[in-house]
C-alpha cells in the first residue's frame, strides 16, 4: 500500500520552495472557487453495498426495517394542506444531540461486511470511509460563507477514516438554538411523516409521534478521481412506483422550504439552498428531491419535484451561481491533501483538518482523547483478522 507522500501528492497545496535549514511551513489547502474550475472530475456511479436501520431507541439493526415508502397526496385531488406544526412539541421525540456517535454505526456495518466487500481483497485498504454528510460539507466549502467545519482523520490498515468534529461555534449555536429554529427542525421531519408510509401501498399516518432517532441508512461505494469511497447516508424514502429500479435510483429525498413570491427569492433559493440539496443527493446518486413549500403559518400547500441532475440548470447562467465541477474538484483536492498528510497508520493518531470561511484548510495533530474516534471494539476486531507477523520467541 503506497499512501505515503510521492504518489498521492496534494493538489494545489501551498508548499513553499525548499529552503535550507528553515522548518517547512505547515501545509494548508486553499478553498477559493476560482482555483477549482476545471472539467468535472471522474465520479463513479454510486452503487449500494448494503443498508442498516436505527430504531426508536437509536439501536442498530443490519436491515431495512426503518425504510419508508414515498406516498404523496393524489395529484388529481385538492392538493396538500399539511400542518407542519401539528404535534409539536407533545408528539416529538428528538434525538439526543449530546451523544457523539462519530462513525460508530457505519463501522458496525463495515465490521459485519468486511469479508465480502465487492472490489476485491485490498479494496478497503485503499478506500476513504466517512458519512455522506461530511462529503456534502466538503462539496459546498468553496461557496460557504457562514459555517466552518472540522474533520478528524485516522489511517488504520491503510483505510483513511474521516469523522466530523463539532466546532466550538456549532456547539454554542446548538446549545443556544432559538425556539423558532427548534420548531422549524421539527417541521422538516413532520413533512416526511405526511409524505411517507411504513409499508408499500399504505397511506401516511400523521397521528403518530415524530421520533428522530429512527433512521434508514444506505451504504454506498463510489470513487472520486483516484479516491475509492465507502460512505453512508440517511435516506428519507423509496418510491414504490418505480419498482423496476434498484437503489439508489428508487430513493427520494424530502425537503421543506419557505414559500417564495418574488423572482429575487427564487434566485436566492437557487444560489444557496439548491446547492446544498444538489450536493447531498448527487453524492449517493439519489435522483429526486421533492420540496414542500410552507407558508408563514407552517402549512405546506404546494410540492415541487427537483431532479438532482437538473438542479445546476437553475444557476448555469448566473454569475453568482455555483458550479458542480468546483465542488467536486475541491473535494478531490481535499481527499488528496488528506491522503498525503495522514501518513502514519495508527488508529490513535488524529490529523484534525479545520476550516473557517475566508481561510484555507489547516491541520493539527493529536493523539487519543478527545479526538481519536475509531472505537476499541472496531480496532480489536479488525486487528484479529489482520495479524501482525508472528513474534519470534525471545532468547532464553
Ligand atoms: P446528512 O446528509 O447531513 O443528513 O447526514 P448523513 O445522511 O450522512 O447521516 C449520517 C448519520 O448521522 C445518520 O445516522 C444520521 O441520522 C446522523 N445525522 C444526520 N444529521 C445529524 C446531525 O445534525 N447531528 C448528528 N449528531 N447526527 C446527524
Ligand atoms: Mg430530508
Amino acid at each position: 500500500m503506497d499512501h505515503r507522500g510521492t504518489k498521492r501528492g496534494a493538489e494545489k497545496t501551498e508548499v513553499a520552495e525548499p529552503r535550507n535549514k528553515l522548518p517547512r511551513p505547515a501545509p494548508s489547502l486553499p478553498t477559493d472557487p476560482a482555483l477549482y474550475s476545471g472539467p468535472f472530475p471522474f465520479y463513479r456511479r454510486p452503487s449500494e453495498l448494503g443498508c442498516f436501520s436505527l430504531d426508536a431507541q437509536r439501536q442498530y439493526h443490519g436491515d431495512a426495517r426503518a425504510l419508508r415508502y414515498y406516498s404523496p397526496p393524489p395529484t388529481n385531488g385538492p392538493g396538500p394542506n399539511f400542518d407542519l406544526r401539528d404535534g409539536y412539541p407533545d408528539r416529538y421525540q428528538p434525538r439526543d444531540e449530546e451523544v457523539q456517535e462519530r462513525l460508530d454505526h457505519l463501522l458496525c456495518w463495515l465490521l459485519e461486511h468486511r469479508g465480502r466487500l465487492e472490489g476485491g481483497p485490498g479494496w478497503l485498504a485503499e478506500a476513504i470511509v466517512t458519512w455522506r454528510g461530511h462529503l456534502t460539507k466538503l462539496l459546498t466549502t468553496p461557496y460557504e460563507r457562514q459555517e466552518g467545519w472540522q474533520l478528524a482523520a485516522s489511517r488504520f490498515q491503510g483505510t483513511l477514516y474521516l469523522s466530523e468534529v463539532e466546532t466550538p461555534n456549532a456547539r454554542a449555536q446548538r446549545l443556544a438554538r432559538p425556539p423558532l429554529l427548534r420548531e422549524l427542525m421539527y417541521m422538516g421531519y413532520k413533512f416526511e411523516q405526511y409524505m411517507c408510509a411504513d409499508k408499500p401501498g399504505s397511506s401516511p399516518d400523521p397521528s403518530g409521534e415524530v421520533n428522530t432517532n429512527v433512521a434508514f441508512c444506505s451504504v454506498l461505494r463510489s470513487r472520486l478521481g483516484s479516491h475509492p469511497l465507502l460512505f453512508s447516508g440517511e435516506v428519507d424514502c423509496t418510491d414504490p412506483q418505480t419498482p423496476s429500479t434498484q437503489p439508489p435510483t428508487c430513493y427520494v429525498e424530502l425537503k421543506t422550504s419557505k414559500e417564495m413570491h418574488s423572482p429575487g427569492q427564487w434566485r436566492s433559493f437557487y444560489r444557496h439552498k439548491l446547492l446544498k440539496w444538489w450536493a447531498q443527493s448527487f453524492l449517493p446518486g439519489v435522483p429526486t428531491v421533492v420540496a414542500g413549500f410552507r407558508n408563514p403559518e407552517g402549512f405546506v400547500s404546494s410540492l415541487k419535484t427537483f431532479p438532482t441532475m437538473k438542479m445546476f440548470d437553475y444557476v448555469r447562467n448566473d454569475r453568482d451561481g455555483w458550479n458542480p465541477s468546483v465542488c467536486m474538484n475541491f473535494c478531490a483536492a481535499f481527499l488528496s491533501f488528506a491522503q498525503s498528510t495522514v501518513v502514519q497508520d495508527d488508529p490513535r493518531l488524529v490529523h484534525l483538518f479545520s476550516w473557517e470561511p475566508g481561510g484555507p484548510v489547516t491541520v493539527s495533530v493529536h493523539r487519543d482523547a478527545p479526538y481519536a474516534f475509531l472505537p476499541i471494539w472496531y480496532v480489536e476486531a479488525m486487528t484479529q483478522d489482520f495479524p501482525s507477523p508472528p513474534k519470534t520467541p525471545s532468547p532464553k
